[in-house]
């Protein structure tokens, strides 16, 4: 069992984050955020694919009236990541962003810092405010090895807003080095009560970033620090969440929802075990109910794991072997393998969810 951190909690819209609120997902639109249909077809999409809050760029004006649209046709908090210009904060809340990603330090006169506070404060708007190791001042505490550095200016961008008496802050201490990452967030942890936002950032393509931030995030939310988090990843945002669910799940920190063991096949597999994965996995991304499938290359290992699922197939002699529900039920034409299993998911599935709603009657 993972001992969570105590943190300060935080609202965002339904959600909340910290005070030991379960671990939320997050990931961030790549789209145009001008582009007000697209925008919401992404959002709408990481939603589905189970993401709990969006971060939405807001790079100019045009971009903040554009998000009011999107706010009003999305059922997730929205994040507004704003830079540098106090307006677009301003305009981000009166579009109703649940929350501002932000860093005070970055509005350079006081008055402006001064505006989006109080307008925070008046509206609970949470701020995050992000720390990332590749924008630090490069004269900045010189001489610190760089999870210092990043752990100073946090600490000096909490105290910013503290002075205007605003707690609702969240924090992230990014780098895209994985122990630079850890080192930042183990050693803020002690430092502050706020709830902690998890990621390592510019972390590569798909399979490196991946990795990087399961390491990264697994590590920590381990020793558990960390309340709400983002894979970040050059590539389509769904695999953000796919991956940021896959680790909270792994560590059972989050319900297990479907998932899918194969095997990594041998000279024995009699069956195309990393296609039908694949195809099994996109499958399942559309499957709310906890279904466990396995697909196994060969009756060696494959009726142990089959026993376990409930969905299973095993490469036998010129034949694959379904099972349910852990036996053996028949047998079945190789080619024919991924459209009888995917049947049996739908099937499984559907009974799930039949049960769930008549035990919520
Ligand atoms: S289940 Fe069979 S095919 Fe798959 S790795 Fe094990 S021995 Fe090889």
């Amino acid at each position: 069992m993972i001992s969570r951190r105590n943190s300060l909690p935080i609202r965002l819209r339904h959600l909340t984050v910290g005070g030991g609120a379960p671990i939320t997902v997050q990931s961030m639109t790549k789209t145009d955020t001008r582009d007000v249909e697209a925008t919401v077809r992404q959002v709408q999409a990481l939603v589905d694919a189970g993401c709990h809050i969006v971060r939405i760029a807001v790079p100019d004006l045009e971009a903040a009236e554009a998000l009011q649209l999107i706010i009003r046709r999305v059922t997730v908090p929205v994040v507004a990541d704003i830079h540098f210009d106090h307006r677009l904060a301003l305009a981000a809340m009166k579009a109703g962003a649940d929350c501002l990603r932000l860093n005070p330090g970055n509005i350079s006169r006081r008055e402006h810092l001064e505006s989006v506070v109080a307008l925070a404060r008046e509206r609970e708007t949470p701020i995050r405010i992000g720390v990332n190791a590749g924008s630090l001042p490069r004269d900045y505490h010189p001489h610190d090895a760089l999870p210092e550095r990043m752990v100073a200016l946090a600490l000096e961008q909490v105290r910013v807003l503290e002075e205007l008496d605003f707690r609702l802050i969240k924090l992230s201490l990014k780098a895209s080095d994985v122990l630079t990452t850890i080192e930042a967030y183990r050693s803020i942890a002690d430092l502050v009560p706020y709830p902690l936002h998890l990621g390592v950032t510019e972390a590569g393509p798909p399979f490196t970033g991946a990795i990087r931030n399961s390491l990264g995030i697994g590590i920590l939310l381990h020793m558990g620090i960390g309340d709400t988090l983002r894979v970040s990843l050059s590539g389509d945002p769904l695999l953000e969440v796919e991956a940021g669910r896959e680790i909270v799940q792994s560590l059972g920190l989050a319900p297990k929802g479907a998932s899918v063991v194969s095997c990594p096949t041998c000279g024995r597999t009699t069956l195309d075990v990393p296609g039908i994965a694949v195809r099994v996995s996109e499958l399942l991304l559309s499957i709310k109910e906890p279904v466990r499938v396995a697909i196994m290359g060969c009756v060696v290992n494959g009726p142990g794991e089959c026993r376990d699922a409930d969905v299973g197939i095993a490469g036998g002699d010129g034949k694959v072997l379904v099972y349910r529900g852990g036996n053996f039920s028949h047998s079945i034409a190789i080619d024919s393998a991924y459209d009888v299993i995917a049947a049996e998911i739908r099937a499984v599935a559907s009974r799930m969810a039949l049960s769930h709603d008549k035990d919520m009657r």
